[in-house]
C-alpha cells in the first residue's frame, strides 16, 4: 500500500494552521500514540488532561490519513444495522457498543463546542436516502432496528425528502438528528491543539519505523528520534506504514472518493440540498452529496482516483449531477481526492491487545469520526484505569486475518468501478 498525497478540499481550504515539530531527540514518555487522526488525538487530550505524560508521532502531518479526507458526517452508530452488530460481536458486547456509538456525535459536537474549535459544525441531522424500493425497505428495518434500541430517527417520505434535498428520484430518508456535519480536518486539528494544551508532546512528519519491545519498554524509532514508553496505542487505521503489518491483515483497505466545485451562487445552491444535511445513499456503490461552509458543492463514492484528471469520475459525476440535481446546472470540479477505508471482517471496529502494553484500534468501516473520537477517548480511560477490560464496550482481541483478503480488496474496487461504468451507459 502507498501512502497518496492528502489534496482533499478540506487540505486545501483549511484556514488554520498547527505547529509542531519533528521527533529529533530522545524522548521519554508513559504512553506513546502512534498516529495523528481523531483516535490519536481524542486518546491523547484525555491522557494529557489527567496529567499522563503522553507523546503523539505522526508520519506525516495530523489529519494526513482518512481524518483529513472524509466525507465529515458525524453519524451515530456503525455502517452496519445495529442487530449486525449484536450478531457480529455478541448481544452483550454488540448492545453495549450500540449505546455507546449512539451517543458518540454527542461527545464530538461536546468536544467542539468546550474547544472552541473551529471546524464549521453544523448539527441539523444526517440523511440517508432511499434510491429505489428495496433501499426504501432496509431503511425502514434500519430506522425501526435503531429506535427500538433508544435512538428517535425519522423517517421521511419522498415529498419531506425532496425538500431537504432537491434530489430527484430518491424515495425517502433517514434523518438522524444525532448527526451534522463538520469540515474534519480542522476538527482533527481542534482536537490535536487541545492536547498539546493539556501537555501532549506533539511530533509530526516522524514516521515510527521500527517498535521493539526491550528491557521492559517500547523502543520507537523514528528516522531522527527516539521514544521509550511504558505502553503504546497504535492509532493508524488503513494508514498503517512500516510496523506490525499484521494488523494490516484484520482489515480489507477500500478507497473512497470525492470532488467539489468551487462555491456556487445562493440561486444554484437552492436546488443542492437545501436543508444542508450530509447525506448518502442505500446504492452498493454508495453516493455521498453534501455542501461545506463556502456553499461548495462535494460528491463522493466508493473507488479510487487513479490519475490526476480522473476522467473516468469526472463524467460519471457531471451525469449524476445532471440527472439527480438538474436545476444546478454544469459545475466544475475543482477539487478531487480520494480516501483509504479499513474494512474490518464484519465492519466492526477492533481493539487489538499485542500484548506488554501495546494496544491498535482498527476497521472503522468507513465510520470513524464518533467512533474513533469516543474509543479513542475510551481507551485513554483504560489506559488510565478509569475503566476495566469488561466495561470496554468492544472485547480486547488477538488479530485475526480477514479470509481471501487480496480477493476481497479487487472485488471492493472493481466492483465500484464497473458501477461507475453502468452509471453513465445507462
Ligand atoms: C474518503 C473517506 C470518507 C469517510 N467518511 C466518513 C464520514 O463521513 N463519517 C465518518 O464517521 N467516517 C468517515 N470515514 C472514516 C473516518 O474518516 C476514519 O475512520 C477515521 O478518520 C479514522 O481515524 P484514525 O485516527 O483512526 O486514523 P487516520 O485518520 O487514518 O490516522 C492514522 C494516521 O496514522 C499515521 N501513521 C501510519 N503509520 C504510521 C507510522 N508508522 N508512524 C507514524 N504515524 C503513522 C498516518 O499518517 C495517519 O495520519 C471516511 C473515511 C474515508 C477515507
Amino acid at each position: 500500500m502507498t501512502q497518496q498525497v492528502n489534496n482533499s478540499l478540506w487540505s486545501l481550504s483549511r484556514s488554520s494552521q498547527f505547529e509542531t515539530n519533528i521527533l529529533s531527540d530522545d524522548q521519554k514518555v508513559d504512553v506513546a500514540i502512534i498516529g495523528g487522526g481523531f483516535t490519536g488525538s481524542s486518546a491523547a487530550l484525555r491522557l494529557a488532561e489527567a496529567g499522563t505524560d503522553v507523546a503523539v508521532v505522526e508520519a506525516e502531518y495530523c489529519g494526513f490519513g482518512g481524518s483529513g479526507r472524509n466525507v465529515g458526517l458525524t453519524n451515530a452508530g456503525l455502517w452496519i444495522n445495529p442487530e449486525d452488530v449484536e450478531k457480529a460481536i455478541g448481544k452483550r458486547h454488540g448492545a453495549a457498543l450500540n449505546q455507546f456509538l449512539s451517543r458518540a456525535p454527542d461527545l464530538v459536537h461536546d468536544l467542539i463546542d468546550e474547544h472552541e474549535i473551529e471546524c464549521d459544525a453544523l448539527r441539523n441531522g444526517t440523511l440517508h436516502l432511499a434510491h429505489d424500493e428495496k433501499g426504501l425497505k432496509a431503511l425502514e428495518e434500519k430506522a425501526w432496528q435503531i429506535n427500538a434500541r433508544g435512538g428517535s430517527v425519522m423517517l421521511l417520505d419522498k415529498a419531506a425528502t425532496f425538500k431537504l434535498t432537491a434530489a430527484e428520484n430518491y424515495l425517502g430518508a433517514i434523518h438522524d438528528m444525532r448527526a451534522g456535519t463538520i469540515q474534519p480536518l480542522e476538527y482533527c486539528h481542534g482536537l490535536m491543539k487541545a492536547a498539546k494544551k493539556a501537555g501532549a508532546k506533539v511530533f509530526t512528519s516522524s514516521p515510527v519505523l521500527s517498535l521493539r519491545f526491550k528491557r521492559g519498554q517500547w523502543h520507537l524509532k523514528t528516522p531522527k528520534g527516539f521514544i521509550r514508553a511504558q505502553r503504546v496505542l497504535l492509532a493508524t487505521n488503513a494508514y498503517l506504514e512500516h510496523i506490525y503489518p499484521i494488523i494490516r491483515s484484520s482489515f480489507t483497505p477500500m478507497y473512497y472518493s470525492q470532488m467539489a466545485t468551487d462555491p456556487l451562487s445562493d440561486e444554484r445552491l437552492a436546488h443542492f440540498l437545501p436543508g444542508k444535511n450530509g447525506t448518502w445513499d442505500t446504492r452498493l456503490v454508495m453516493r455521498s452529496f453534501r455542501t461545506d461552509a463556502a456553499g461548495r458543492l462535494i460528491i463522493g463514492t466508493i473507488g479510487n482516483i487513479y490519475h490526476e484528471n480522473a476522467p473516468l469520475l469526472t463524467s460519471w459525476a457531471d451525469k449524476i449531477i445532471k440527472e439527480t440535481f438538474p436545476e444546478v446546472g454544469p459545475v466544475n470540479w475543482t477539487y478531487k481526492w480520494s480516501g483509504r477505508i479499513a474494512c474490518s471482517e464484519k465492519y466492526v471496529p477492533n481493539i487489538h491487545d499485542l500484548g506488554r502494553g501495546l494496544y491498535s484500534i482498527s476497521g472503522f468501516s468507513g465510520r470513524g469520526i464518533a467512533p474513533g473520537t469516543a474509543l479513542g477517548r475510551i481507551m485513554a480511560d483504560y489506559l488510565l484505569g478509569r475503566v476495566v477490560s469488561r466495561d470496554l464496550p468492544l472485547p480486547l482481541s488477538t488479530v485475526n486475518s480477514v479470509p481471501l483478503n487480496k480477493l476481497r480488496e479487487l472485488f471492493f474496487e472493481g466492483g465500484s468501478q464497473l458501477s461507475k461504468i453502468y452509471d453513465r451507459l445507462v
